[in-house]
């Protein structure tokens, strides 16, 4: 009896595993499941959605943006501007570890792709164009966001 005290001690005090790399290694059938079509397409597929196209290149309503696959959130509307690119535009990311780049050379292009830290979709891409005060242009896919918005700052 002592023996299995000690036992399940030791099994309740074992590190759960860690959540972010929980989300990364869910399975592709798992992503078609959850995801939209355009969302898998983006996200798991690394997709572009056409410009001009997508919920949320024209939309201003303050809020939070999150990460469509994990729900991880990535952007305010306080950093979105208008881009004129025909994808959602933003400065800066809400927080710093929430969104990874990596180098992009497909196309023939060098480019730095973003990625949400915690699930790993593609989100798009940033550039070096955008406005003050970082010059930075977050430019994404509407399809790799969902919007929360705020209703108390309304
Ligand atoms: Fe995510």
């Amino acid at each position: 009896m002592k023996k299995l005290f000690i036992l399940l001690i030791l099994i309740s005090c074992a590190p759960s595993k860690d959540k972010s790399t929980m989300e990364t290694k869910k399975d592709e059938s798992f992503w078609k499941e959850k995801l939209s079509p355009a969302q898998y397409h983006v996200l798991r597929e690394k997709g572009t959605e056409r410009p001009f196209t997508g919920l949320f290149f024209n939309h201003f309503e303050k809020g939070d943006y999150a990460c469509a696959g994990c729900g991880q959130k990535l952007f305010t509307s306080t950093a979105k501007f208008e881009s004129s690119c025909g994808w959602p535009s933003f400065y800066e990311k809400s927080i710093p570890n929430a969104i990874e780049e990596r180098m992009d050379r497909s196309y023939g292009m060098n480019r730095t792709e973003v990625i949400c830290s915690k699930c790993e979709g593609h989100l798009g891409h940033v550039f070096n164009d955008g406005p003050k005060p970082n010059g930075l242009r977050y430019c994404i896919n509407s399809a790799a966001l969902i919007f929360f918005p705020d209703t108390i700052n309304k």
